[in-house]
């Protein structure tokens, strides 16, 4: 008998089963929290996973245990070949999700329906025009909402993501929330994260705590239901008494959710990161073109995982420029 750990097991016995594909660093949307007002520098298109290699390099994964896809970026939408590549991981045995910008959603919903692929999550930060512009530094909230409407037409739940920010959205929470009153919708509140060059601060977060506190002072507290959670959710699950919809406060910052972890990422350009968080990164895809076993330094990735968000255990550390900036820009992480 094999006694060999599987190579996705880390050294606090984290089973890694669900990996998030980031298919491109680029983007139609320049948001505030996500990307530097500059842009990034973006990789050569040849040091970029193709088509082939981001399937070749997912049945590997599948292989040694992934079960679900998360096809992210930049926005995943813009690759050009994106529908070959998906219809590709939908040959292997694997759920596969997408979370997008929404904007281009309504030219690939037809072969994404088709491939059963509902699991589809947008990114809506306001309800109103102007404050999307603001957010997104670019004018393309009706695309966004008629997708959503779209999807509501198509699919039993549709997930919006919502990055609160401080004096920003944070006054529309309860006006995402009266979304869920007749809707099946999920509104997965997010909170604002620190990464590189996107002038994060604690004065900027709302945190899990306030985003409850506003809710029952609005609701009325006994209207506030917790839900289960799923295994290894990143979000904690609530409802309001009565309404049709449910939401879920993402909570990162102030409540890491690291104990259950089952997720790891692998960038566009074909590396290997063990934790949103952690700088630290395996490069996979060059040694994947020369032909080399890449398995052992998965292994050796997933082995150096830190129990908690890349070692910055503490709000403090997490606080830290110098720790947080050394970290990619979210675009080129794959959120
Ligand atoms: N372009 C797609 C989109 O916006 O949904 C996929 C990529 S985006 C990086 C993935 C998710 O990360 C989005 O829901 C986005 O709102 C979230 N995100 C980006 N930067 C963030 C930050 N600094 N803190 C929290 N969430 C962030
Ligand atoms: Fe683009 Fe998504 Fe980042 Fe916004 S959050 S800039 S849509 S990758």
């Amino acid at each position: 008998m094999d006694t060999t750990p599987p190579i996705l097991t880390d050294s606090f016995q984290r089973k890694h089963t669900y990996l998030r594909i980031s298919l491109t660093e680029k983007c139609n949307l320049r948001c505030t929290y996500c990307m530097p007002a500059a842009g990034i520098p973006l990789t050569p298109r040849a040091h970029l996973m193709s088509a082939d290699e981001v399937y070749k390099l997912a049945k590997l994964f599948v292989h040694h245990g992934v079960t679900k896809i998360r096809l992210t970026g930049g926005e995943p939408l813009v690759r050009k070949d994106f529908e070959t590549i998906v219809k590709k991981l939908a040959t292997l045995k694997v759920e596969i999700a997408i979370t997008t910008n929404g904007i281009l959603l309504n030219k690939h919903l037809p072969l994404l329906l088709e491939l059963g692929i509902t699991n589809i999550t947008i990114s809506i930060d306001s309800l109103s025009t102007e404050k999307n512009q603001l957010i997104t530094r670019r004018d393309y909230f009706d695309a966004v909402w008629n997708n959503v409407k779209k999807m509501q037409t198509l699919v039993d739940e549709v997930k919006l993501n919502v990055v609160l920010m401080k004096g920003v959205n944070d006054n529309e929470i309860c006006d995402f929330i009266e979304l869920t009153r007749f809707e099946n919708l999920k509104i997965r509140f997010i909170e604002f994260m620190p990464f590189d060059g996107n002038q994060w601060n604690t004065e900027k977060l709302v945190k899990h705590a306030e985003i409850i506190n506003m809710l029952h002072a609005h609701f009325g507290a006994k209207n506030v239901l917790r839900s289960t959670d799923a295994p290894n959710d990143t979000s904690r699950n609530f409802k309001i008494q009565g309404f049709k919809g449910n939401f879920a406060i993402i909570s990162s910052v102030t409540n890491p959710f690291c104990d259950t972890c089952n997720r790891i990422r692998l960038t566009a350009d074909g590396k290997l990161k063990n934790c949103l968080f952690s700088s630290s990164e395996s490069e996979l895809l060059n040694d994947f073109r020369n032909g080399l076993d890449i398995t052992p330094k998965i292994k050796l990735a997933m082995l150096s995982k830190k129990r908690t968000r890349g070692g910055m255990d503490t709000i403090e550390k997490l606080e830290d420029p110098e720790l947080h900036s050394k970290n990619r820009s979210m675009i080129a992480i794959g959120g």
